[in-house]
């Protein structure tokens, strides 16, 4: 998960004469000096997946495939996610829907509400805070899948095709009990009814896993409490309810 220290909206004249269009004003958003969104004024922000990766040629909406996301709330945060549930109902299609290329490579992106509050005013149409969709355990899920190494995962849609076999152990107290709980995260559809945010307990430690491989060899998973916060980043932890 991604948490920008910095985000910034730039107004760029660009020159899209070969699409037929002569010179066109965008505001791109900037997180940490890498764009986010190539043209936040045209952009569909109400959309259920949001474009934020525009034909570099014409800046039309839907004239390239994916750089799409959804857009979530989740207690004081923004989150820009990948558009799971249409990835998912498209099935083959899915390269339509995919994230943008710096979501593959950064992670999900997690917006304090004053930055979203600067996105949301230099863009036509985009929800303010209050309006913006709440996160549901199945989103949360998601992300935890996304973000589960890809070896042990190649298809984060599939999370019961996880390589199981990777796994040499956790350093939790009960690695069968590490697996278990892990296990469940996999399941599909997971049976959870909801989830609520919370913070580690102090005396908790987060639970890595450890694959079978020279590299991504590590993984941090959840708190080593009987009950364990499922980890997304180090500021957000959540506890699915059974
Ligand atoms: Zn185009």
């Amino acid at each position: 998960m991604w948490t920008p220290a910095k985000v910034e909206t730039r107004r760029v004249e660009l020159d899209l004469s070969g699409s037929g269009q002569g010179s066109c004003v965008v505001t791109q958003v900037i997180c940490d000096d890498i764009a986010i969104c190539n043209a936040a004024n045209l952009t569909d922000w109400d959309a259920n997946s949001v474009q934020v990766e525009l034909c570099e040629f014409c800046r039309v909406p839907g004239c390239s495939s994916g750089g799409r996301v959804a857009i979530r709330r989740v207690s004081d945060r923004v989150l820009l996610i990948p558009d799971f549930a249409t990835m998912v109902e498209k099935g083959d299609q899915s390269e339509e829907w995919a994230p943008p290329r710096w979501m593959v490579k950064r992670g999900v992106l997690a917006l304090s509400r004053a930055q979203w509050d600067l996105i949301q005013a230099s863009s036509a149409n985009a929800l303010i805070f209050d309006l913006i969709k709440h996160a549901s355990v199945g989103d949360l899920l998601r992300i935890f899948h996304f973000q589960a190494p890809r070896v042990f995962l190649p298809d984060y849609l599939q999370p019961l095709m996880a390589k199981w076999e990777l796994i040499t152990c956790t350093n939790g107290h009960n690695s069968e009990n590490d697996l278990r709980h892990l296990k469940r995260l996999f399941s599909d559809p997971a049976h959870f009814d909801g989830f609520e945010i919370c913070n580690p307990r102090p005396d908790s430690y987060t639970v890595s896993v450890f694959l079978d491989l020279p590299s991504d060899a590590e993984w941090l998973v959840f708190s080593s409490e009987i009950e364990p916060a499922i980890r997304l980043s180090d500021e957000l932890y959540f506890r699915p309810i059974p």
